[in-house]
């Protein structure tokens, strides 16, 4: 049995372990405007909110940044993919949920091959129920999301009649502006060959649906929760390098933001206090499972956007500092489990 005094500490634990501002890009200033909002722990009002879904439940998610799509729309970045991995191998885990992954069509063969790195097997929806019925298999659904900003619309409409999820979940995925432009941190417009998924984020708030989102750089869905604070505080959050004349943050919200230095580090510490609160350690992001999802992503081309070389930095942070991170974060929880 765990008690909450304890949940609590650890949960401040690996809220502040993540949000160390090693790249030096304002996140402490965000992490303190969220928590206020919050009132709480940013992971562990996420932890909550996640095992909150019911047995058997639906929970749509989003990741995948489009790098560089003036040169290809097949080049993808290494932030991401691996978190959104670790939270949807914990929600199949913890819940036996059913998670629809959305990206770009172009960055879907990386982000499914990471995904099955990290434990799920690829399958349609209707491969899924039966999966879920029985409980045999642990999966993942993988869904092309529309680039164009009228079919993501549609799209959006049409998945939430579709799916009726029970939870929203993002990270690390590009919002647009309050003038519709999608940027990368440095200002510039990002917005070709990206998949207009903040649609989708948009109307589940409005209808009430819980979303809970992760971000690194204000540019990120979720982080219209902080738009004041991005504005002050991030480069080019005010006025963007791109000339629409608005900042680089974006519009949507959620109900539970989660910022951190490396958007993946925000996912394992997540992943940590729900295998805190579960007291299973199953549902941790181990250091072994974040090496083997590193060499992954490089095997499948996922860039270091930072450097704008393949390899097992993520951000520009060495292979190192993301395993520490999740030792870290495993060693925090162990109290618990
Ligand atoms: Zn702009």
């Amino acid at each position: 049995m765990t008690n909450s005094a304890l949940i609590l500490r650890l949960d401040n634990r690996l809220d502040h372990l993540v949000n160390i501002d090693i790249g030096e890009r304002g996140v402490e200033h965000l992490f303190e405007a969220a928590r206020a909002l919050q009132g709480e722990s940013l992971v562990g009002a996420a932890a909550d909110a996640l095992l909150a879904v019911p047995e058997g439940g639906m929970v749509v998610m989003t990741t995948g940044s489009v790098s560089r799509a003036w040169i290809t729309p097949e080049l993808g970045e290494n932030d991401g993919p691996s978190g959104a991995a670790a939270i949807a191998r914990a929600l199949v885990l913890a819940r036996n949920a059913t998670c629809v992954m959305l990206c770009e069509e172009t960055l879907l063969p990386a982000i499914r091959n990471t995904c099955q790195a990290a434990g799920l097997f690829p399958v349609t929806l209707e491969q899924a129920t039966v999966a879920k019925t029985d409980k045999s298999l642990a999966t993942i659904v993988m869904l092309p999301f529309a680039t164009e900003d009228e079919s993501g619309q549609e799209q959006a409409k049409a998945l939430l009649s579709n799916l009726k999820p029970d939870l929203l979940f993002s990270t690390e995925r590009v919002g647009r502006n309050e003038l519709g432009v999608y940027h990368s941190m440095r200002g510039i417009d990002y917005g070709m060959g990206r998949a207009r998924v903040d649609a989708l984020f948009d109307l589940a708030m409005k209808r009430g649906v819980p979303v809970i989102a992760v971000g690194d750089g204000g540019n990120e869905i979720g982080m219209g929760r902080v738009a004041d604070h991005v504005k002050t505080h991030v480069p080019y959050g005010d006025v963007c390098q791109c000339g629409c004349g608005g900042g680089i943050g974006a519009v949507t919200g959620c109900d539970v933001l989660v910022t951190a230095a490396c958007s993946n580090w925000g996912c394992t510490a997540i992943a940590a206090a729900m295998a805190a609160r579960a007291g299973d350690e199953k549902l941790l992001h181990t250091p072994e499972r974040e090496a083997l999802l590193l060499d992954t992503m490089v095997a499948n081309g996922l860039i270091n956007s930072t450097h704008g070389i393949v390899d097992d930095s993520v951000d520009g942070f060495p292979r190192q500092s993301h395993i520490a991170v999740t030792e870290l974060c495993r060693t925090i929880v162990s109290r618990a489990l």
